[in-house]
C-alpha cells in the first residue's frame, strides 16, 4: 500500500469522527429537544384554551337551563290560575293568555339558544378529547428524546474513542510533512473535514467531482511520488 492509499483510510477514519462528532454537537445543543418540548407546550396551551371555553359554555348552560326551567314553573303556574275557575273576568283571562304566549316565546328562543350552546360544547368536547391525545404522545415522545439522547451521546463517546484510537497507527505510517498539508486542507472551511481524495474511474476527483483535462491528468502521473493536489478543491488527490 502507497503511503496516499494510507492517507485515504485515515480519511475514511476522520470523516468518522468528523460525523460523530457533529452528530454529537446537535444532540448536545438540544435542538430535537427544544423542537419535541415546544411541540408539547404548543399542545398543552391550545388542551388549556378549549377547556377553559368548555367550562365556560357549560356554567352557561347550567344557567340557560336553570331559567328554562323557571320559566316552566312560570307557565304552569298561569295555565293552573287560568283554568281555575276562580278568574272569570274575560279581560283578566285574555291578559294571563297573552302572558302565558309570551312566556312560551322566551321558552322558544332560550331553547334555540340552548341547542347552539349544546352543539358548541359537543365540538369542544371532541376537540378536547383529541388535544389530550396529542399531549399524551407528544410527552411521550419528549421524555424517549431525552432518555435516548442521553444514551446515543454515551454511544458516540464510545466509538469516537474507538475511532480517535484507530487513527494512531495510520499516521504513525504518514510523511509528517503530507499529514501537516492533509490537516490543514481537512480542517480549512467549506472542506467538509475532506482531506485528501482520490480519483474516480473517468478522472473526475471524489472530493469535488470536477472531471479533470487529459492534461492535468498527465501532470498528475508525472508526478511521481510528488505530492498532488486537485486543481479545483485543492485537496490532496490520491492516485
Ligand atoms: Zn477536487
Amino acid at each position: 500500500m502507497t503511503i496516499d492509499k494510507r492517507l485515504l483510510r485515515l480519511q475514511d477514519v476522520d470523516l468518522e469522527i468528523h460525523r460523530l462528532r457533529h452528530r454529537r454537537d446537535i444532540l448536545e445543543s438540544g435542538e430535537e429537544l427544544r423542537a419535541a418540548r415546544e411541540r408539547s407546550g404548543t399542545v398543552e396551551a391550545l388542551l388549556g384554551e378549549l377547556q377553559m371555553e368548555r367550562d365556560e359554555v357549560a356554567s352557561q348552560q347550567k344557567r340557560m337551563e336553570h331559567d328554562d326551567d323557571a320559566l316552566g314553573q312560570k307557565i304552569e303556574a298561569e295555565q293552573k290560575r287560568m283554568f281555575g275557575g276562580t278568574i272569570v273576568n274575560t279581560r283578566e283571562l285574555n291578559a294571563i293568555e297573552s302572558e302565558i304566549r309570551n312566556l312560551k316565546d322566551r321558552v322558544s328562543r332560550l331553547e334555540d339558544d340552548l341547542l347552539v350552546l349544546m352543539e358548541r360544547r359537543e365540538e369542544l368536547d371532541t376537540g378536547i378529547t383529541s388535544a389530550e391525545a396529542e399531549l399524551v404522545i407528544a410527552r411521550a415522545d419528549l421524555a424517549r428524546l431525552q432518555a435516548s439522547t442521553t444514551t446515543e451521546i454515551t454511544e458516540i463517546d464510545t466509538d469516537l474513542t474507538t475511532k480517535l484510537a484507530a487513527r494512531g497507527p495510520w499516521v504513525e505510517q504518514i510523511d509528517e510533512e503530507l499529514l501537516e498539508l492533509y490537516d490543514e486542507v481537512r480542517t480549512s472551511p467549506k472542506q467538509h473535514g475532506v482531506g485528501a481524495a482520490g480519483l474516480d474511474e473517468g478522472g473526475a476527483c471524489l472530493g469535488c467531482h470536477e472531471k479533470l483535462s487529459p492534461l492535468e491528468l498527465s501532470q498528475l502521473k508525472k508526478a511521481g511520488t510528488e505530492t498532488t493536489r486537485c486543481p479545483y478543491c485543492r485537496r490532496i488527490l490520491v492516485q
